[in-house]
């Protein structure tokens, strides 16, 4: 009898397979899907919520290895940096953001900003994510100048950084079009959009925590026109605040189309709803089966996404292991400072041994990469490991008063 094994790992035509899953249906999306084939949402659908979680992990696995044969798993060294708590739309999800005249609202001079950045370059960082909230006062004129100043001081850094949550925002502070604020941040230095801001996409469960922030279709064509002057990106969803199969899939329908008409879509990042300190706490969240299970269809279904990303900040460790099996290409990074999902309760840190470890002892290559997956460092045997027990997660900052202005890593012991 065929067994999930025989699932190609080429690409051309599918071939006849036994009974997998017990449902001829379900074996033959899985093939089609296997062999880089378009399955449909509802397709999707049908394994996220029907297929046997081995089967689904296998076929999921073998596009993994279709794309990268050479067995490499990649992570990154970067540092999420923030430059203001202080935020207007007030998502119920989010435990970061103050109001503006709150207390604990905080903004950080751009010498605190590329003091970090400094730190972060000692500390082999290639990438910087700069985040922040919806500040009233900040438009494209802020991020001119913070985006040039970090270019100034660290060209070698990329700045992988903001969302279309932030260019919306600013575009409104400054009166300018959405393309004009794209065009200016890219001059002043922004290489690649986080995916941030995505959430849950469709309009019901968006609606329900996010009341405020910009539609999912528009948060998509701030990405496409982004995609058109040639800045590319990343793209997230947020599980586990009560939306159903149906929305979860739907929101990656929502990322295929846009991808379909630009492919700028680099990557797709699924991350767990984390429940402390905000205003949904608590009240749902995405188990492990169930993010395992998204990851695999997402693999499946996203044959024109080249990258899939494990979130083992919010989901442990052992999690982002048991995603490497399920068609994970990459780890993301060790983040060197992280602040806003740390706020929400994501008590999960890492350094560089315990990642190469991770990818290493799941039968894959560790290998360092850059933002665009280039790799930097293949790590073939336990030898070429690079050993700095410096290069850690760190804890969030925001327990320090003002955002932590002026202490060097660590912010907080690793634990
Ligand atoms: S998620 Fe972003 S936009 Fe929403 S409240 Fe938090 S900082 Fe503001």
């Amino acid at each position: 009898m065929a067994g999930p094994g025989r699932l190609r790992a080429s690409s051309g035509p599918a071939s006849t397979l036994g009974a997998v899953t017990g449902s001829r249906e379900i074996d033959n999306i899985l093939q089609r899907g296997a062999d880089g084939g378009r399955i449909t949402p509802e397709e999707a659908l049908l394994l996220y919520t029907e297929a046997p979680f081995h089967a689904l992990g296998e076929a999921a696995d073998a596009v993994r290895r279709r794309r990268y044969p050479d067995n490499i798993v990649t992570y990154l060294i970067d540092r999420n940096i923030n430059y203001t708590n202080v935020c207007v739309t007030a998502c119920k999800f989010c435990a970061f953001y103050r109001a503006p005249k709150h207390g604990e609202g905080w903004t950080h001079p751009t010498e605190e900003i590329l003091r970090r950045c400094g730190e972060a370059v000692e500390l082999g960082a290639t990438q910087v994510m700069l985040q922040g909230g919806h500040h009233p006062d900040y438009g494209v004129e802020y991020y001119e100048e913070l985006f040039s100043s970090v270019k100034a001081a660290y060209p070698q850094l990329v700045i992988h950084s903001i969302g279309p949550s932030e260019i919306l925002h600013m575009a409104k502070v400054s009166g300018v079009s959405l393309d004009e604020a794209i065009r200016r941040i890219k001059v002043a230095g922004l290489d690649s959009i986080a995916g941030a801001g995505a959430e849950m996409l469709p309009d019901r469960p968006r609606k329900a925590i996010a009341p405020l922030k910009e539609s999912g279709q528009r948060w998509l064509e701030v990405m496409e026109l982004a995609h058109r002057q040639g800045i590319e990106s990343t793209a997230t969803m947020m599980m586990g605040t009560g939306e159903t199969n149906a929305e979860r899939i739907e929101h990656l329908r929502m990322i295929r189309d846009v991808q379909d008409r630009t492919g700028g879509f680099r990557s797709f990042i699924p991350w767990t709803y984390q429940p402390e300190n905000n205003h949904l706490k608590g009240r749902t969240q995405a188990t492990t089966l169930e993010y395992l299970r998204l990851i695999a269809v997402a693999r499946l279904f996203f044959e024109t996404v080249p990258h899939l990303q494990a979130s083992w900040l919010t989901t442990g460790k052992e999690a982002g292991q048991l995603a490497l099996h399920m068609g994970v290409d990459d780890l993301g990074s060790i983040m060197l400072e992280e602040n806003v999902i740390s706020s929400a309760g994501a008590r999960h840190r890492s350094n560089l041994q315990d990642l190469i470890w991770m990818i290493r002892s799941a039968g894959r290559i560790p290998a360092q990469r850059d933002t665009l997956y280039r790799h930097l460092a293949v790590h073939r045997t336990p030898d070429e490991d690079p050993r700095d027990d410096r290069v850690v997660s760190h804890f969030s900052s925001i327990a320090l008063p003002g955002g932590g202005v002026g202490k060097s890593l660590p912010l907080v012991e690793a634990k």
